[in-house]
């Protein structure tokens, strides 16, 4: 399996331990079904939340989120979207997953998938590190930036804050 250089963009922006699980699920995908997974989406800013937010509610299309800004896990660095690579000659339709499967996979490996929400979200898996609730890393980034919710999800796993970031940007070698 080789990432695409686009997935590695986007999961270098991932809170580490996250990206980690992430990747044995594709690993998984591809091992299990030869189906090579792409990140859509990853960390996302809260104005790019605000503008997702606003389609289909006060802008045009259709609704693609149920979260306000501040509110997903797609801020926090933990929440990503996938679907797989398809082809040239489009005869792979990129949302032909099994996504049983991937929900599958990711539960193995620790994380949540949208696939089990009532208002499911199939191609999303996040964690929320010890249950921590949205409000509280909302408060803790808005307090002290991202930096300071990871270091609570350090806390939480017991490692010493900072020490799997890597790089000037504090990202994850992959
Ligand atoms: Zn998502």
């Amino acid at each position: 399996m080789e990432l695409d250089s686009a997935s590695k963009a986007r999961i270098r922006l991932l809170y580490p331990d996250f990206a980690v699980r992430i990747i044995r699920t594709y690993v998984d995908m591809f091992e299990q079904h030869r189906i090579q997974m792409r990140m859509t989406e990853g960390l996302r800013t809260m104005a790019r939340q605000e503008e997702l937010y606003a389609q289909g509610r006060t802008s045009a299309g259709p609704v693609v989120t149920w979260a306000r800004p501040g509110y997903s896990l797609h801020h926090y660095g933990v929440a990503c979207d996938s679907c797989r690579i398809g082809n040239n000659s489009g005869k792979v339709d990129p949302w032909d997953v099994p996504w049983d499967k991937f929900a599958q996979y990711a539960k193995n490996h620790g994380l949540y998938a949208g696939f089990y929400w009532k208002k499911q979200d199939k191609p999303h898996l996040e964690l929320a590190y010890g249950g921590m609730g949205v409000e509280q890393m909302l408060k803790l980034y808005q307090n002290n930036g991202l930096e300071s919710v990871w270091a609570e999800f350090d806390t939480i796993r017991g490692v010493t804050q900072g020490s799997e970031w890597y790089g000037p940007q504090k990202q994850v070698r992959i």
